[in-house]
């Protein structure tokens, strides 16, 4: 077996159905309305800098990923692989919704992708008719009529690793990290980047207060990655709820997604876990085709199309996100899935069938 599922799936299976949506406050700024400019690239042209060393700030947590053990964040062979979840395999079609953590020209970790596999991960999408679309449209059922007739992926960066997010003396995004290859395959990119704020803060290093200034002003979206990144399942529910809270409070939002630290939910489930900020919808870690399926006759995981399905309450607060850190991750897991939904190019049509299973377009102007 190649690989193997990852954390995650003690979740699965809890059906929340009937839960009222929470809302989340609204995006405080849509991609749109940002100024071409003021995320334009400029290539330098000096090497690349060397993306930053790890600084963890404080004693380290005993949880880290260690980026020189590649299994660190993966179950390992000896541990009894998690029940694949139901409502996803099948018919089932889905978004992919991708994971990343850091960019590293050698990387040594599956949690790593180098800069330049990067870009030709993204430029294989769109030659491939993918649109990047931002978890917001995936959970609100909402798409941009632009990504009508394509096929549909999300992007994540997890930890505020310093590659993700970096910026050059004069201030202007840099091109190597992994926001700035995105923007460049992407322009005005759709992106979620779930952020630890161990010890007062600091995502993504140096500049970090401007950078998440930039985010937001970028209609990035901040998600809540917990305080500390502990397995959620080894902490106490209060633990869990300060952990979760405390984010919200940092960014001062009262509504944020969630990503598990390790993709391993709390004891008590969300939403039962009954923490202060809101938690829409929460995100697992997924290391591609669940255990046992790749090669047989499963499917590959994918976050189910929303449309208000069953399946995709089931799944609210344990959404899978797979993990690409090779082209052949890419091949296997979202362009070889045969369960990757394609948004109907047809929006009129599909605005008429509101409140069906069918998903449909923008209605109001995406602004
Ligand atoms: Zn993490």
């Amino acid at each position: 077996m190649r690989r193997w599922m990852v954390w995650g799936a003690a979740a699965v299976g809890v059906v929340f159905l009937g839960l009222g949506w929470l809302e989340r406050p609204p995006a405080p700024r849509r991609a749109a309305e940002v100024k071409p400019a003021a995320r334009a690239l400029r290539i330098s042209e000096t090497p690349p800098p060397t993306p930053p060393s790890v600084v963890e700030p404080g004693p380290p947590a005993p949880t880290q990923p260690d980026p020189t053990r590649p299994t660190s964040l993966w179950l390992r062979a000896s541990e009894p692989a998690p029940i694949a979840p139901t409502g996803i395999y099948g018919s089932a079609q889905g978004i992919p919704i991708l994971m990343f953590h850091r960019f590293r020209a050698r990387p040594t970790a599956n949690t790593a992708i180098s800069p330049e596999v990067f870009r030709t991960v993204l430029e294989t999408l769109k030659s491939d008719n993918y649109c990047l679309i931002g978890l917001d449209e995936y959970l609100e059922n909402r798409f941009r009529p632009e990504c009508g007739g394509q096929k549909l992926f999300a992007v994540t960066f997890d930890d505020g690793h310093p590659s993700q997010f970096g910026l050059l003396p004069e201030g202007t995004l840099d091109p190597q990290s992994g926001l700035g290859v995105l923007e460049e395959v992407f322009p005005n990119a759709r992106a979620t980047f779930f952020l630890n704020v161990r010890n007062g803060g600091k995502p993504f290093g140096k500049q970090s207060e401007r950078k998440v200034a930039l985010l937001r002003e970028w209609g990035l979206e901040i998600g809540n990655h917990t305080i500390s990144h502990p397995r959620l399942d080894r902490v106490s529910n209060a633990r869990a709820v300060r952990e979760i809270d405390g984010v919200c409070d940092y960014f001062d939002q009262s509504s944020m997604l969630l990503a598990y630290p390790y993709g391993v939910a709390p004891r008590t489930p969300l939403p039962d876990l009954k923490t202060r900020c809101a938690v829409p919808a929460a995100f697992n870690a997924w290391e591609g085709y669940a255990a046992g399926v790749r090669g047989g006759e499963g499917r590959p995981l994918l976050a189910v199309v929303p449309a208000g399905s069953s399946a995709f309450e089931a799944m609210r607060y344990s959404l899978p996100r797979v993990n690409i850190a090779s082209l052949e991750d890419l091949r296997l897991d979202v362009l070889e899935n045969p369960g990757v939904y394609t948004l109907p190019a047809a929006p009129a049509q599909e605005e008429r069938q509101d409140g069906s299973v069918s998903p449909k377009l923008f209605s109001r102007a995406h602004t």
